[in-house]
């Protein structure tokens, strides 16, 4: 990107982050907190491609050049008032989804690699943003009316992805005896995370949210293992294997009082 062409696009993007904030009085201020990062973000989705939050967060140089370049304004860089990384772009689906544009605007604009245009590489020079892992959407049972067995579909047939990342899932109504419900299933292998169901979600509150994918999935822990796979079983020998070894350090040092007596 020319030089001129990036400080216009960062002039308009900051342009956009200061909108309506009544902080263009504060710039240096700001600035040094655009520049430091104040807040972790656990649950702030990133554009398309970013690298893993913390390297996210070291390589965005936060100057608004993917902002600039996304032709939906999906994209917006963080104030004080939003969560995250201050100055770092961010996106809020039910404002705005990622709309998953085929050429990607926002990734090569990136001057810095915070957005790594190889994480998107199909053949070619092209680029699919059908791989970008922004986030992964979840299903509240509680709040999805589909559960209920009301008859809604919004957010499977706003999916770009549609039968692919959302899928509906036939069920008995066995309360009625009459009806079906057609509840929502993610594809958490194909979902991007765009957010494009969140935004058309029709419950007050979305009944299907992204989140950030590690926040999405949660975590097993290391002692679960999966019995009937072979290769879980072996992460836990291994990790068995290695406890006794240094067991067998200790138990040596401990057993070894003679020594400690003869001193
Ligand atoms: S893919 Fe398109 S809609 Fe999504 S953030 Fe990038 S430019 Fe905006
Ligand atoms: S976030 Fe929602 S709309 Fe986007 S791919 Fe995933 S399921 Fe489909
Ligand atoms: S749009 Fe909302 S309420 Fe309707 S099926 Fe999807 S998640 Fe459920």
């Amino acid at each position: 990107m020319e030089k001129n062409n990036f400080n216009s696009s960062r002039r308009d993007a900051l342009k956009k982050l200061f909108k309506g904030t009544g902080f263009l009085g504060m710039g240096g201020t700001l600035w040094t907190g655009l520049s430091s990062g104040l807040a972790k973000g656990e649950l702030v989705l990133r554009p398309p491609a970013a690298l893993d939050e913390p390297n996210f967060i070291k390589a965005c140089i936060k100057c608004g050049a993917c902002v600039e370049a996304c032709p939906y304004d999906s994209l917006k860089l963080a104030t004080v008032n939003t969560e995250g990384a201050l100055g770092a772009p961010h996106f809020e689906p039910r404002e705005v989804p990622c709309y998953m544009c085929p050429t990607v605007p926002c990734v090569p604009a990136c001057p810095s690699g915070a957005l790594d245009i190889t994480k998107l590489q199909a053949e070619g020079d092209q680029m699919d943003i059908n791989k970008s892992r922004m986030g992964l959407a979840v299903v509240h049972k509680e709040t999805c009316i589909a559960f209920w067995g009301i008859q809604c579909d919004a957010c499977y047939r706003a999916c770009p992805l549609i039968d692919e990342a959302i899928t509906l899932q036939y069920e008995k109504n066995e309360r009625t005896g009459k009806h079906a419900y057609l509840k929502p299933v993610i594809n958490s292998d194909i979902c991007t995370g765009c957010g494009i169901c969140e935004h058309a979600c029709v419950t007050e509150l979305p009944a299907i949210k992204v989140l950030p994918i590690d926040v999405s999935t949660g975590k097993v822990g290391n002692h679960y293992v999966k019995g009937w796979d072979t290769k879980d079983e072996q992460r836990i020998n291994n990790s068995q294997h290695n406890a006794t070894e240094s067991d067998d350090g200790s138990l040596d040092y401990l057993n070894d009082w003679e020594s400690l007596i003869d001193d």
